[in-house]
């Protein structure tokens, strides 16, 4: 999994601190027990990170570092620069043969070195890789995180890199006072880090989605600290978090070029009640949930942006007593023939969820639905836009399978377009799996957190 930073705010009722996972969807509020929804999906959020050392310590850090050929040196009054990174997490997804696996990994290693970006999740193992079949592509799937300054400047690390704590970000505030710092506009828009951080694993051998993908804006602080010795100045970059050096012989017009640009609009995540739209009813806490169903007049909600949007769903009957039901996003209506199934419940393992999916959508059965809503819904855990490219991506192993010479129902051309439809399927339980009831596809319960 994406190993996560962790958000620090206040809570907007009553005002005490308020931790939280930067993926939370809803959370609660420990002291006064409000329970909120964390609204700004899908939408490029301001974070900061705050110094933890001041201009003093920051000076005195410079002091002690100078050689003893400087000791003639004045280190002079610094300023705090914020400077922007984006930060990308996402989970991708490939089929791909064999062999071009290890090259790609050296392609990527070698890419990543030359740009001095983090690799992190890049150079962990793939979370799993095996074959469909025999002489089959290879389904694979990693975490990706990456981070890198804004604009293009040497004056700061390229990277935040790896750090041995937790990101602790703060919702960036301008209206803050901040005399005395320096607010670094980005160069980079936000696509156009987008592509850099996607492209550079880049290769063009077999299939590809990303999913879950989160972009964000991180602003670090470091004190510029100029140094004049003999007549010539020159600036000491410290980071303001750890209270090192970063670099202690900038020219100090490039330090004054961090300054030139225009800012860009900055966005942050905001809170709102986590109550039904329609009838007020508390919704059910559930922080990993995407979907919030009141229990009250059973509607279904569907976190975007900061607004709750009403979501039809539907349960599919069952011949058998179901032990659960788990959310699946059919993508394509009952009339336009076969339909791409995405699995939409939280899994440890991507691989699990394709295969489900990859089995339901072989199977071209037509679902039969009930009006009884079970109580107790799983949870949904991928909104549509990643039911999608989930969909595209089963879509294209099952066209592979069948350009293989395997008998397989003609998908939709495209499943970006089609209907999509979230319907909680029924399940039986045989211990130590959930079997779903038409195809028999196990879930190893070990697998879901339900
Ligand atoms: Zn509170
Ligand atoms: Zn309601």
């Amino acid at each position: 999994m994406i190993s996560t930073a962790v958000v620090s705010t206040e809570c907007p009722t009553c005002g005490a601190p308020l931790d939280f996972d930067d993926e939370a969807r809803a959370i609660r509020c420990s002291h006064c027990r409000s329970q909120l929804l964390v609204t700004g999906r899908r939408q490029v959020l301001t974070y900061e990170i705050s110094a933890r050392t001041t201009e003093a310590e920051a000076r005195s850090v410079v002091r002690f570092s100078l050689s003893a050929d400087r000791h003639a040196a004045r280190v002079r009054h610094g300023s705090l620069y914020l400077v922007p990174y984006y930060r990308l997490t996402a989970e991708e997804i490939t089929w791909r043969s064999g062999d071009s696996e290890q090259q790609r990994r050296r392609n990527v290693e070698e890419v990543a070195a030359f740009l001095g970006v983090a690799t992190t999740a890049g150079r962990g193992p793939a979370d799993l890789a095996d074959g469909l079949d025999e002489g089959g592509p290879t389904f694979a799937s990693r975490v990706i995180e990456r981070n890198f300054v804004a604009r293009d400047t040497g004056v700061v690390p390229h990277s935040l890199g790896v750090r041995p704590t937790a990101l602790q970000l703060r919702l960036f505030d301008r209206g803050e006072a901040r005399e005395g710092t320096v607010l670094v506009p980005a160069d980079l828009t936000p696509r156009e880090a987008q592509e850099r951080a996607l492209g550079i694993a880049g290769d063009d051998t077999g299939i590809r989605e990303r999913l879950r993908v989160v972009l964000q804006i991180v602003y670090f602080p470091f004190w510029m600290m100029p140094i004049a010795d003999r007549g010539v100045e020159r600036v000491a970059v410290i980071d303001a978090v750890t209270g090192t050096i970063v670099r202690d012989d900038v020219e100090p017009a490039e330090v004054a070029k961090l300054s030139d640009g225009r800012p860009r609009r900055v966005r942050t995540l905001g809170f709102r009640p986590l109550a039904c739209p329609n009838c007020g009813w508390d919704l059910p806490f559930r922080p990993d949930d995407l979907l919030f169903q009141c229990s009250s007049c059973e509607r279904g909600w569907l976190a975007r942006g900061d607004r709750l949007e009403p979501v039809v769903f539907s349960v599919a009957a069952s011949a058998v007593e179901a032990a659960c039901h788990l959310p699946v996003w059919k993508l394509g209506a009952d009339e336009d023939g076969a339909a791409v199934f995405a699995p939409a419940f939280r899994c440890r393992r991507l691989k699990a969820l394709f295969d489900l999916g990859a089995r339901l959508t072989r199977q071209a059965a037509p679902i039969a639905r009930t009006d009884e809503i079970p109580k107790g819904l799983a949870g949904c855990a991928l909104d549509q836009e990643d039911a999608r490219a989930l969909a595209r991506f089963i879509a294209a192993g099952i066209s592979q399978e069948a350009a293989r010479g395997a008998v397989r129902p003609e998908l939709p051309t495209t499943v970006d377009a089609v209907a999509a439809e979230l319907v909680w399927l029924p399940f039986s339980s045989d211990g130590y799996a959930l079997r779903e009831s038409t195809t028999g596809a196990p879930i190893p319960r070990r697998l879901l957190d339900l």
